[in-house]
């Protein structure tokens, strides 16, 4: 072989050996690359390397992109998830806890951080929520009173999904359980003061039927004691008149009534009208003053707190014995509020019940208040009026000595 021959043997040797050791190191560049965490950027390189890297780096951009979108929608989905009123489970094989909103956390009394990867029947002993999970019966919702959430009923709902996984909804129901159990004792309570006067009038009916046609043998009813029975029944259906008036009341007064009008209330002659009704209902067995030298005015509705002060003023009479003193006050208060103010000489409250006073029906002593014309439902009349109009109740009582029932008024509503 000549020279020549040898020497472009060794030139072509060298440039191979050079492209192979250059092709060596660029691979070793991009096995590093590939092994480095996700986002380290693409090594940079000359001619078809380079080529080949500038495509990789554009699909690593691409990747990274749609890595970023699908993240930003997981962060949506969690985010509406925890914002849910409602707390979302998911168990997987073996009821093991995989995810849980932060609702569901308080709802069940779970921790979001150190339960998840725990089956949760380790954590929730309760024997039915076991057989609930064990034979679940899929939109049947079970009521629990969970042991890590003392006081709260709960509802729960599951759902299967995917190959052995579940979804399990909870909601906290105790306030509505509340109002269920409120609504229930309302309508026993009405029906209940209802039944009474009606049983009284309808034995009444019964007697005068049978007196005025006896049967043969019979006496007839003497006319005085007809007159006196049928003075007692009408007594009764003024009961029931009275209870079905302030029911009404109640009733427009309560929530999703439109707030009370903006009149100009002259308190004056809206004074001077209770004090005159209360000593109508005295009938001269009390010494009741009245003492004004509040604002003029006052705005709202007129009717309602005609009937608020109404209401405290004749339950001073109805809870004094005869011979007993009863103050009505309105005045102006340091800050420029404004209280009408009902003072007795009384029987008094024991301190316990003074904060059940305005529930509806609530009665310190059933007999006294039926006895002096009481539906129970006066304080939870005065009760809705005052917050209407934004004032305040504040009940001062001891046994024995008598009561102060103040209504305050704030200084907004005084009108000039
Ligand atoms: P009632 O029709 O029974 O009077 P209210 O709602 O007006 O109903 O009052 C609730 C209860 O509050 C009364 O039954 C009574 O026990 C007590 N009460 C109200 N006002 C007085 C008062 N001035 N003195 C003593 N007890 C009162």
């Amino acid at each position: 072989m000549s020279a020549i021959a040898w020497m472009i043997g060794a030139v072509l040797g060298v440039v191979l050996l050079v492209l192979a050791v250059r092709g060596h190191v660029q691979l070793l560049r991009l096995i590093r690359w590939a092994q480095a965490p996700l986002g380290e950027p693409v090594p940079e390189a000359g001619g078809l390397w380079g080529e080949a890297f500038l495509a990789l780096h554009r699909r690593a951009r691409a990747a990274a992109e749609s890595r970023r979108q699908l993240q930003q929608e997981l962060d949506r989905l969690e985010a509406l998830t925890q914002a849910l009123p409602e707390g979302v489970v998911i168990l997987g094989a073996g009821q093991v806890i995989e995810w849980l909103n932060g609702q569901a956390a308080r709802d069940l009394g779970l921790d979001a951080g150190r339960d998840i990867g725990a089956p949760i029947i380790n954590l929730m002993r309760e024997p039915e929520f076991i057989r609930h999970l064990e034979t679940p019966q899929h939109g049947v919702p079970l009521l629990l009173r969970a042991r890590r959430n003392p006081g709260r009923t709960l509802q729960i709902v599951s759902a299967p999904f995917g190959a052995d996984r579940m979804l399990l909804l909870t909601r906290d129901i105790t306030q509505l359980e509340k109002l269920e159990t409120m609504r229930r004792d309302f309508v026993a309570n009405v029906s209940h003061e209802l039944k009474t006067p009606l049983t009284v009038v309808a034995g009444f009916i019964e007697m005068l039927k049978d007196g005025i046609g006896p049967a043969a043998g019979e006496a007839a009813i003497p006319a005085e004691d007809a007159a006196h029975y049928l003075a007692l029944a009408f007594d009764q259906a003024g009961r029931m008149q009275r209870l079905i008036d302030d029911l009404l009341t109640l009733s427009a007064l309560e929530t999703g009534a439109p707030p009370p009008p903006q009149e100009r209330v002259d308190m004056r002659a809206l004074l001077a009208e209770v004090r005159e009704e209360i000593a109508a209902l005295s009938a001269g067995q009390h010494d009741i003053r009245l003492e004004e030298d509040g604002p003029a005015w006052l705005s709202g509705g007129g009717a309602e707190l005609r009937s608020a002060c109404g209401n405290l003023a004749s339950n001073a009479v109805r809870y004094t014995p005869a011979g007993g003193s009863i103050v009505l006050a309105w005045r102006t208060l340091p800050g420029g509020d404004a209280e009408f103010a009902v003072t007795d000489s009384g029987l008094g409250i024991e301190s316990q019940h003074i904060l059940r006073l305005t529930e509806r029906f609530y009665r310190v002593d059933r007999g006294r208040s039926r006895e002096s014309g009481g539906t129970g439902l006066g304080l939870a009349i005065v009760k809705h009026v005052l917050e209407r109009h934004q004032a305040r109740l504040v009940i001062e009582s001891q046994a024995g000595r008598g009561s102060t029932f103040r209504a305050v008024f704030p200084a907004a509503r005084v009108a000039d």
